[in-house]
């Protein structure tokens, strides 16, 4: 039964569809002028990549009218710069992760959430920062103390999760969040938590925090002068209801996903000091400003999807996942797959040159909103684009598509 009252179903598939509007935003950052498109970012033709010969793209609605998709495109599969995949991608994590931790704890395990970071400031290059972050972690990963510490607190295996924010005061701040899979509670030597965020702490706490310290030093990263600090903050481990408190919310968006409610925001404030704040941001919320014409947002952006470039975003140890008894499913394959789920409904479908006009006019976001909460069926479809053709072209309508003749892809209604 469908619990959500009409506002919440027309929020919710607002935010889904506005995120091909953040998408269209992290492809003009991403392109590069003069470039072929098989040189382009990957990122650059995703969604916009068609998939069959017959070149229709199918739409689909929720039965609950909350939201809508297209199936019959590529997707680009990049977690990163990609707002509509790492959406499709989040969900299914958050299923695996979620299973995992059940699966454990009903058999006496128990998690543990550690982050990791670094002292930084504003003027330092993402890609000189993640370098010396990447080689931290490998050394503290490959240290014997490490080894020696999983061991003794029984730890069968861990998640790795690098994420990113961004301030207009300190810059970039990339850490990892570590869920840590032990046999048993207790298994760092931990009382209650020390604070109202859950912080643990004990001896064995006290010895990690300081490998890390130590190995952040050998990386370039931090300073002897900030040493308490980096003590207090560098490394810190949150207990068993932590770690599911953050499965719950991997990847979930309601930090941006309501991006129009932002934008609308910016427009409002706009001064730099109300919108900025001490406040992180994430890469996609940058995104939001980007499609405001935001020139620090866009410069931002920019760098990150250079610098993330072949970055994994999660990774589980081997053998983690048979251990937690949970379904390896590929990844690739889960997002290539636009099958429609049970409750979805087909509504029609967009003809290529349909698809190009939305493209050229920018309002891909608006149709699948329209899909989802007004559309029944082919003549609304036709009616809605038909509308749209009206308006002037804003923007590129290329579209790739594969021909017989030509023995490949092609870029259509350029
Ligand atoms: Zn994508």
């Amino acid at each position: 039964m469908n619990t959500l009252n009409n506002f919440d179903t027309e929020k919710k598939a607002a935010a889904g569809a506005a995120r091909y509007n953040l998408l269209r935003t992290a492809q003009a950052i991403l392109a590069k002028s003069g470039l072929d498109w098989k040189e382009q970012h990957r990122t650059c033709w995703c969604s916009r990549s068609l998939k069959r010969g017959d070149e229709t793209v199918d739409v689909y609605r929720n039965e609950a009218r909350d939201g809508a998709s297209f199936a019959g495109l590529n997707r680009c599969g990049n977690l990163h710069t990609c707002p509509v995949c790492a959406a499709k991608v989040a969900e299914l994590r958050r299923k695996q992760l979620s299973a995992g931790m059940v699966n454990h704890c009903d058999n006496g395990g128990w998690a543990y959430l550690l982050t990791f970071t670094f002292p930084h400031t504003s003027d330092e290059k993402l890609q000189d920062l993640l370098k010396r972050f990447d080689k931290a972690r490998q050394r503290f990963q490959n240290s014997k103390a490490w080894k020696a510490f999983k061991k003794e607190a029984g730890v069968i295996g861990v998640v790795n999760s690098l994420e990113f924010t961004v301030s207009q005061e300190n810059g970039w701040h990339p850490h990892v969040h570590m869920l840590a899979f032990t046999k048993s509670k207790k298994a760092f030597g931990e009382g209650q938590p020390v604070n109202n965020q859950g912080d643990l702490d004990s001896l064995r706490i006290q010895e990690l925090k300081l490998l890390w310290v130590q190995v952040l030093f050998k990386c370039g990263l931090g300073e002897q002068a900030k040493l308490t600090d980096m003590m207090n903050h560098a490394l810190n481990v949150r207990g068993g209801e932590k770690a599911a408190e953050y499965i719950a919310k991997f990847g979930r968006d309601e930090k941006w996903g309501a991006s129009s409610e932002l934008a609308r925001s910016h427009a409002k404030t706009g001064a730099a000091g109300e919108k900025w704040g001490v406040l992180h941001f994430t890469p996609f919320q940058l995104l939001v400003w980007a499609g405001e014409g935001d020139a620090w947002a866009i410069h931002r952006f920019r760098e990150f999807g250079e610098a993330v470039e072949g970055k994994r975003a999660l990774v589980w140890s081997p053998k983690l996942k048979a251990a937690l008894q949970v379904e390896d499913v590929d990844e690739e394959t889960w997002i290539e797959n636009d099958e429609p789920q049970p409750e979805q409904v087909l509504v029609g479908s967009l003809s290529s040159e349909q698809f190009a006009v939305l493209q050229s006019r920018k309002c891909v976001a608006q149709f699948l909103e329209y899909a989802a909460t007004c559309a029944n069926d082919q003549v609304d479809i036709d009616d809605f684009i038909d509308g749209v053709r009206q308006l002037d072209k804003i923007a590129s309508g290329s579209l790739l598509a594969k021909r017989e003749f030509s023995g490949g892809k092609l870029v259509i209604f350029t």
